[in-house]
């Protein structure tokens, strides 16, 4: 069966499993999306000075609200984020709707 119908029904169901898991990535974030959009923001001024290729931009930015980075730093990697134009690079394009959507 591929009616229009079922087209849809079936596009539901994957929109509705890839909501499930971008649930479940947003609970498992070691951040807000409130602070990872601050931090993006940041960055994106900070950025201007030039990457001295470490993250410490964004070690400071997590010292200045009171964060720990020994959690945030790994889960940022995970993402492709090793330093800090790294981060604004490769890991706000994964957020930034999520950020725009729930904050
Ligand atoms: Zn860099």
């Amino acid at each position: 069966m591929t009616s229009k119908e079922e087209k849809k029904r079936r596009a539901a169901l994957v929109e509705a499993i890839v909501a499930e898991d971008t649930r479940k990535a947003i609970d498992d974030m070691p951040i807000s999306l409130s602070n990872l959009g601050k931090l993006f923001d940041y960055l994106d001024v900070k950025l201007e000075e030039g990457c001295d290729h470490t993250p410490k931009i964004t070690t400071d930015f997590l010292a200045s609200i009171n964060l720990s980075s020994e959690k945030i730093l790994p889960w940022l990697q995970d993402q492709g984020g090793y330093c800090d134009c790294e981060i604004l690079a490769n890991v706000e394009e994964g957020w930034e709707s999520e950020i725009t959507k729930n904050t």
